[in-house]
């Protein structure tokens, strides 16, 4: 028998559920390379990748975010895309 001295809360999800729709489309862009984290500061950056851009808009409409339509989750999609930068403002 195991002795768990310490005892840890199960893992409720394999993926960290997204509070905000927000937070919700960055990490799908990321996810498909649309936009990447710069790897010194964690700014989004803009990889201006057009394809890519089309399979996270097209992700968001066939997997919106919970409580959202479609619509809604794609506007997300292009309304991030549009606050991100194609450089990182600390670099
Ligand atoms: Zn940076």
């Amino acid at each position: 028998m195991k002795n768990n001295a310490q005892r840890r809360l199960p893992l409720q999800a394999s993926r960290p559920a997204y509070r905000t729709l927000k937070g919700w489309a960055l990490s799908t862009l990321i996810e498909h390379h649309a936009v990447r984290e710069c790897e010194h500061h964690g700014h989004a950056i803009d990889r201006a990748d057009p394809e890519a851009r089309n399979r996270a808009r097209e992700a968001a409409w066939n997997h919106p975010f919970p409580g959202t339509t479609p619509e809604q989750s794609q506007a997300a999609i292009d309304e991030v895309l549009r606050s991100v930068g194609d450089t990182c403002p600390e670099c």
